[in-house]
């Protein structure tokens, strides 16, 4: 198949073109470096150096013979959009070219509205050219488990059958996100299944968990092949953040009494979950969600699996929590979709935990520890 990977130049989109290219598909990427802009803008960067996209393209033709056609430019700019879909004709679409960090987007104003417009517009542009051009294009969608919060009941994949004064209907499930980010992510959703119902789009919203790991069997051919690994208390994500407090002799810090319960997976699920969307598209008019994580941690057993599996002492403290989130909740995902696709996830495991501590010794230098304390606060940017 020829699949378009937007956000191609990012933590997940860089390895999921590389597996799609390994897998045979004709895989063009397709991103405007907003996300190198963010590390310019905030002072930091991936722990793991990583090459500029033509170079990671050359390498990658030079480790595998396959070549992946590159398109620089903005989701915001609709004839860019258009120009691209015309021109690579895709079959299948990925989509992870967004603003993805919630405390960025909690910074100040001027920051939700950027996440907001960039998300919300960027896919919109997508939508009408997709619908334009050729609405048989199935779009794969990076949403966030985060977008459902963390309700009192069980969490379904997507959708809810509700029975309300004694009649029945199939409802999109209702959403209690938690930052101007995952708001997005929720528009996002209702977008596509409005262009789903009017235009008959063929769309798979993938409501991912917090990934966590660097490599996957592709990256790790050849270190100019690598993904970024983000540690700092914006961008960074929680599992990578304590293995490198760890390894750094510093506490792991959990926000508040660390009984928040998230959905994680492991980067290597990620691509593969990819590549079963992409293979077994959704049918044309069909919104189709899959909850695509593999466990669910509280934040505190994280950080105690990883004091665990770390050779030495290590420290677990509390911090007020910044974010404004139920610090008890009940949490129970469905997430049976994707494995029903062919997924064998990856679990949680001391290897790979081990694997990280190696890769955080490597690059120890490059660590800003400034870097690892939380600044955004959910209600500290309000001006009074
Ligand atoms: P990332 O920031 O590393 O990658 C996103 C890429 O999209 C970046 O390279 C960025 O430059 C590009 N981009 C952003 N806006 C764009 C625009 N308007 N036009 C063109 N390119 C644009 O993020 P990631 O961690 O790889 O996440 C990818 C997707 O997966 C996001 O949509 C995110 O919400 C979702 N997701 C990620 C995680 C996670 O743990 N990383 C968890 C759940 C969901």
């Amino acid at each position: 198949m020829r699949v378009l990977v937007l956000g191609g130049d990012g933590y997940l989109g860089w390895p999921t073109a590389l597996h799609l290219s390994d897998s045979g598909h004709e895989t063009a990427v397709l991103d405007n470096f907003a996300r190198r802009g963010y590390d310019r803008e905030l002072g930091v960067q991936s722990l793991v150096p990583i090459q500029d996209l033509d170079l990671r393209i050359a390498a990658w033709e030079e480790v595998s013979g396959r070549r992946i056609p590159s398109y620089v430019g903005d989701l915001l700019d609709a004839d860019f959009v258009y120009t691209v879909l015309r021109e690579f004709e895709p079959d299948a679409i990925v989509h992870f070219a967004e603003q993805r960090a919630a405390p960025y987007s909690m910074i100040d104003r001027e920051h939700a509205v950027y996440t907001q417009h960039n998300n919300v517009v960027g896919t919109l542009n997508l939508m009408y050219a997709m619908a334009e051009i050729n609405p048989d294009i199935h779009l794969v969608k990076l949403g966030t488990m985060g977008e459902y919060g963390t309700p009192n009941i069980d969490i379904e994949e997507g959708w809810l059958e509700v029975e309300h004064n004694g009649r029945k209907d199939r409802m999109l499930y209702p959403k209690k996100p938690g930052s101007f980010y995952h708001l997005s992510k929720v528009h996002d959703s209702h977008n596509l299944e409005f262009g789903c119902r009017v235009w008959g789009l063929r769309v798979t919203d993938l409501n991912q968990g917090v990934v966590y790991g660097q490599q996957t069997d592709q990256t790790v051919r050849d270190a100019r092949l690598a993904t970024r690994f983000d540690y700092d208390a914006v961008f960074g994500t929680v599992l990578n953040r304590f293995v490198i407090q760890a390894v750094l002799g510093e506490p792991l810090t959990v926000y508040g009494t660390g009984h928040q319960i998230r959905g994680f997976l492991d980067i290597r699920d990620t691509v593969e979950c990819i590549r079963l969307a992409v293979e077994n598209p959704a049918d044309a008019g069909e919104f189709r969600v899959f909850n695509q994580m593999t466990e669910s941690y509280s934040v505190a057993e994280l950080a105690q699996h990883v004091a665990d599996c770390f050779p030495g002492p290590v420290q677990v403290e509390q911090l007020d929590n910044p974010r404004v989130e139920q610090a008890e909740h009940y949490y129970n995902v469905k997430h049976t979709g994707l494995v029903g696709l062919g997924l064998q996830p990856h679990l949680l495991s001391d290897t790979l935990i081990d694997s990280m501590f190696d890769i955080v010794a490597a690059n120890k230098d490059r660590v800003d520890h400034a870097a690892l304390l939380p600044t955004v606060k959910w209600r500290g940017h309000l001006k009074s």
